[in-house]
């Protein structure tokens, strides 16, 4: 399984490290063609701002939309998360809008900007969640699965081939969360093929 992680700003190393315990081979992802050949991909957290505008210099955001049209699953941590959002609230970020949520920035204030909390997680168990300066998804719409919720606010949510988590798992030694994505991976890299065997008929 071939793992592309989007490369332009934030925790790109420590997803590597990750997805290496597991055994995924790891693509680094700065231009359209380092798309090409990858069966997933995994957008940071790092700044939201920074990341988006590098993503529209580099034409990266109009070629992972059309690779995720192909199929492609993508997961996104805090930074991640929020440019996949259908709406970031208040601020003016070019995002992907790829799954159905509304999701605000630094939302958690500045007294409680990061912290660590027990979390419950759906298909996983108990997973310690650590959050530095998480957004809060304020709204989810039809299509959304929340998989884990932190005091009402859903913190992990799935929708199609697109995983968000608001926290960072690739900032634990748990390669549960990362495991979990590496199936989703699994199962549409298994429909692509399929589809591509019909078509050959
Ligand atoms: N606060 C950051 C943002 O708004 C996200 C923080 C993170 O990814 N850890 O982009």
């Amino acid at each position: 399984m071939k793992i592309g992680i989007l490369a332009l700003q934030g925790n790109v190393r420590e997803h590597i490290n990750i997805l290496k315990k597991l055994d995924a081979e790891t693509i680094i992802v700065k231009l359209p063609k380092d798309l090409e050949n990858i069966d997933a991909l995994i957008i940071p957290g790092g700044e939201s701002t920074t990341i988006s505008l590098l993503m529209k210099k580099y034409k990266l955001n109009t070629a992972i939309k059309k690779k995720h049209k192909q199929g492609m699953p993508i997961y996104g941590t805090c930074a991640g998360a929020i440019l996949l959002a259908k709406e970031i609230i208040k601020d003016k970020i070019p995002n992907l809008n790829l799954i159905d949520i509304s999701i605000e920035r630094n939302s958690y204030g500045r007294q409680i900007a990061s912290f660590e909390a027990e979390l419950s997680i759906k298909d996983i168990g108990n997973f310690n969640g650590v959050f530095i300066r998480a957004p809060v998804i304020k709204r989810f719409y039809n299509g959304a699965e929340i998989l884990s919720e932190h005091k009402n606010n859903p913190v992990m949510v799935k929708q199609d081939n697109i995983l968000i988590t608001t926290f960072h798992p690739e900032l634990t030694d748990d390669a549960r969360v990362h495991e979990y994505f590496l199936n989703m991976a699994q199962e549409y890299k298994e429909v692509r093929e399929m589809q591509k065997d019909i078509e050959r008929l």
